[in-house]
């Protein structure tokens, strides 16, 4: 039975690891946290995922959730005037509706199915000696890390990657309390020019549904407002603060909310980054970079869950169809390249929405009065491949808008 590695315990660890114990593998999970700590620890993300990636999880029996997470129903874009009033308002359905699930929730649980189905879990935070241990050990080491310090053990791509620094000071505050939208349950994403963006969902956490509050402010701009806040009150009063300056129709909305819990905010930034996939050990073993280690993108567009997911899906079928031949420093890159042959569509929409071109704001309003525009935007959100054919391209978007 062949034997492969896993570390990191996230969307795209836990879910590869569930689909390789499926498939007749030998795996162990190595994680920095119990699923305890996972549990009861802060949130991580927004984690909103849209239909075609929740079918990935579903297929493998994990979409434990769906009777008790709320159902995202679609996308409510407004863009803010400047004056307190809106410039652009309209909201569109999804083909199939999304989900947040706490990653808290979600991956405490999926630890545990993993587990139950066999898998091995291993409690380290790994460095590269253990990487060692593992490569000399099992026929392939994948690294599903996340954001952590690991991750530079895959040198930064330039050829791929558009940013060396942040795009966006990010914070995450999840509420109870928050009034519904007046037509139907939806990702709020509220765009602030040249100060930032702000967007709400509802979701399934730790102790039932709540909203998902997501701020991005634009560094130096009055939205990168988070580096003196101290503590939950303060950082619920921050997040309040921000609706009642930038977004006034979310702060009627907020007026009664109260966090989930004292570990339900966060605080951060990211630089959006691509990686080369394979890792040369001191030894020279190479193992595999995935997902969020290898490409990083702001979540502006909320796609690294489902990139997660579908990165997992992709190295899945990989593994699989490599049978017994050796997995390779080549099988890796190969492996990589048909993921990015996705990938690299989201990041390039995402780069473009952290700085949107005349022509995409053109489409974006004129979503407001045609209802063909608004449905395909929102379902762009769960494969951004499409947005290449009409809304990358000011060319491509003349004629769209022509009706060509
Ligand atoms: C503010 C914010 C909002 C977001 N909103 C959304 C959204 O709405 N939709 C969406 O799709 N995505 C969203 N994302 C992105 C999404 O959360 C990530 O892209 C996704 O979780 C990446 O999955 P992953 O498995 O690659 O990494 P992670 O989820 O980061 O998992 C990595 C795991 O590895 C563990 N680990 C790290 N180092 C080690 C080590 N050395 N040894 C062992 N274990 C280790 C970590 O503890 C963690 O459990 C958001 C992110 C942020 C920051």
């Amino acid at each position: 039975m062949r034997r492969i590695v896993i570390v990191g315990a996230g969307q795209a660890g836990l879910q590869l690891g569930v689909g390789l114990l499926d498939a007749g593998y030998q795996v162990t999970v190595v994680s920095s946290r119990s699923a305890e700590r996972i549990r009861d620890g802060r949130v991580m993300s927004g984690q909103c995922m849209f239909g075609s990636a929740l079918a990935r999880e579903r297929s493998l029996g994990l979409g434990f959730w769906d009777r008790e997470c709320p159902a995202v129903e679609g996308i409510a874009v407004r863009v803010a005037d400047g004056g307190g009033g809106t410039a652009v308002d309209w909201a569109a359905r999804f083909d199939l509706p999304a989900q947040a699930v706490d990653q808290r929730l979600k991956m405490s649980a999926w630890m545990a199915e993993f587990e139950r189905r066999g898998g091995r879990v291993e409690h380290a935070e790994a460095e590269v000696d253990d990487l060692e241990d593992y490569a000399a050990d099992a026929d392939l080491v994948v690294v599903a890390a996340g954001k952590a310090e690991i991750a530079k053990l895959f040198p930064r791509d330039d050829s791929r990657s558009a940013h060396d620094a942040p795009q966006r000071a990010l914070a995450l505050t999840y509420v109870r309390g928050l009034r519904e939208l007046p037509d139907f349950p939806a990702v709020s994403f509220n765009v602030i020019p040249g100060v930032g963006e702000y967007f709400v969902f509802p979701g399934l956490t730790t102790n039932g549904p709540c909203d998902i509050m997501v701020f991005e402010g634009v560094p130096g701009g009055p939205m990168d407002c988070w580096d003196d806040v101290r503590g939950p009150a303060e950082h619920l009063a921050r997040s309040k603060w921000v609706l009642d300056t930038f977004v006034p129709w979310e702060a009627a909305r907020a007026g009664d909310v109260s966090l989930t819990d004292d570990n339900g905010i966060l605080a951060g930034r990211l630089a959006p980054t691509v990686r080369h996939p394979v890792g040369v050990l001191p030894s020279g073993a190479p193992v595999l970079g995935m997902a969020d280690v290898v490409v990083l993108n702001d979540p502006i567009t909320g796609q690294g869950s489902n990139n997660a997911g579908k990165c997992a899906a992709s190295y899945l079928r990989s593994i699989v169809e490599h049978g017994d031949r050796p997995f390779d420093a080549e099988f890796m890159r190969e492996a990589f390249e048909v993921y990015w042959d996705y990938a690299r569509f989201v990041t390039d929409w995402t780069n473009a929405l952290l700085d949107p071109s005349p022509h995409m704001l053109e489409l974006i309003g004129a979503a407001g009065g045609n209802k063909r525009i608004a449905r395909r935007f929102v379902n762009g959100f769960d494969d951004p491949r499409d947005f290449h054919l009409w809304f990358m391209d000011a060319d491509a978007a003349a004629g769209y808008l022509g009706g060509r």
